[in-house]
């Protein structure tokens, strides 16, 4: 397939070989000294040296910032700055998985801006303004799940206390997305799993999300289908290009059509990160299920919806919505994903109950969410 453009929500070349433009990009804009951000484990890697050599090749001084691991935290963002500093580095293409994404974007924000990274903290009511420059950045996701690429916000954790701070800017919204699925073939299974059950949650969770905003919820609505399409066959035939490019498409739908909001699920995988390290799209996976029977009754209209885009075959409001929760189910099986808490060795204490009724997620969730029903549903998905 050619790579195709689309111009939204912001500029998106899509399909194979799409990375290939980055070195005529850069040097068309009059760039010269692009600093590639990635992460520790890529960072060797031909995927790496390639875009290195690429860049060379045209004139361009390249250099490397592969200084992500686990989560994002604000000391490897200070690496960053600091390397793009000392590079003299005019621009950023930024590769990678949700983690490099955040990093980068706030790399980005922090060469021009005064302070600490926190200091501009969504929210913080003394927060410092946005009102510097952000170097020109290439966004080129190599995972499909968080769409952090089509986002405008970028979410970091404290290096002490390990809270997730979240930066939001329209600024950190990547002027280009260079969107490749055959950067995905080598995702392992497990991975390709996980992630996609992150995009599958950010679609769900749109669009039960409380608000009135039918442009989010029919992204979301495809974005659910394209993922009933395509998980399965990704995790099964890593090499299948119209696998992984319907699963790409449906990490960024997902990240687009969650500025409506997300919900509970989001606030419990949140505060299971947070507590026991877990994988972020895994712990969304392990919630959903007991996160959508809760749900059912604020919003059994919306759920036979959801039910109708899996293929869920009835005419019955019922049966398509508890149609829909069967087949989140089965899926999960079918990728190979634990079904319950058990397997991360979760127990539900005072502190994971702190971190999930304090998360601001589930303030948008269809139906209210109270500390009791937070120990219902961990207890649920047991
Ligand atoms: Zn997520």
């Amino acid at each position: 397939m050619a790579v195709v453009q689309f111009n939204y929500p912001t500029t998106i070349k899509f399909g194979a070989g799409a990375i290939k433009l980055a070195p005529e990009v850069l040097k068309q804009r009059g760039l010269k000294r692009p600093m590639v951000v990635t992460d520790r484990a890529l960072g060797n890697l031909p995927m790496i040296t390639d875009v290195i050599a690429s860049l060379g090749q045209v004139g361009l001084i390249p250099a490397v910032y592969a200084g992500v691991y686990g989560n994002p935290t604000e000391r490897q963002v200070k690496g960053g700055v600091n390397a793009y500093h000392e590079h003299g580095a005019d621009s950023l293409v930024i590769i990678g998985g949700g983690a490099p994404l955040d990093v980068g974007k706030a790399i980005a924000l922090m060469v021009n801006h005064p302070g600490h990274l926190f200091d501009y903290e969504d929210g913080k009511p003394d927060a410092r303004p946005v009102d510097q420059p952000v170097p020109f950045m290439i966004a080129v996701p190599t995972t499909s799940g968080t769409g952090s690429e089509v986002g405008r916000s970028s979410v970091v954790s404290d290096d002490t206390t390990h809270a997730k701070k979240i930066i939001f800017d329209p600024k950190l919204l990547p002027p280009l997305v260079l969107a490749d699925p055959e950067l995905t073939y080598g995702l392992p299974a497990a991975v390709t799993a996980a992630v996609g059950f992150d995009a599958l949650t950010h679609n769900i969770e749109a669009f039960l999300a409380k608000g009135y905003h039918p442009l989010a919820d029919g992204i979301a609505l495809e974005g659910v289908r394209l993922v009933s399409q395509h998980l399965a066959k990704a995790v099964r035939a890593p090499h299948d290009y119209e696998a992984r490019a319907g699963m790409q498409l449906a990490s960024m739908m997902g990240a687009i059509a969650f500025q409506k909001g997300l919900g509970v699920t989001h606030s419990c995988a949140h505060a299971l990160s947070t507590v026991y390290d877990t994988h972020h799209g895994l712990a969304n996976a392990l919630m959903l299920n007991a996160c959508m029977e809760f749900n059912l009754s604020a919003v059994p209209e919306r759920m036979a919806r959801l039910g109708q885009a899996v293929g869920v075959r009835s005419l019955d409001q019922d049966t398509l919505g508890k149609g829909f929760i069967s087949w989140l189910a089965a899926l999960k099986k079918e990728v190979g994903l634990p079904t319950g808490l058990a397997a991360i060795g979760a127990k539900t204490t005072d502190v994971l109950l702190d971190f999930a009724v304090a998360d601001p997620c589930h303030g948008s969730n269809p139906r209210p969410v109270t500390r009791s029903d937070f120990i219902n549903l961990f207890a649920q998905a047991q």
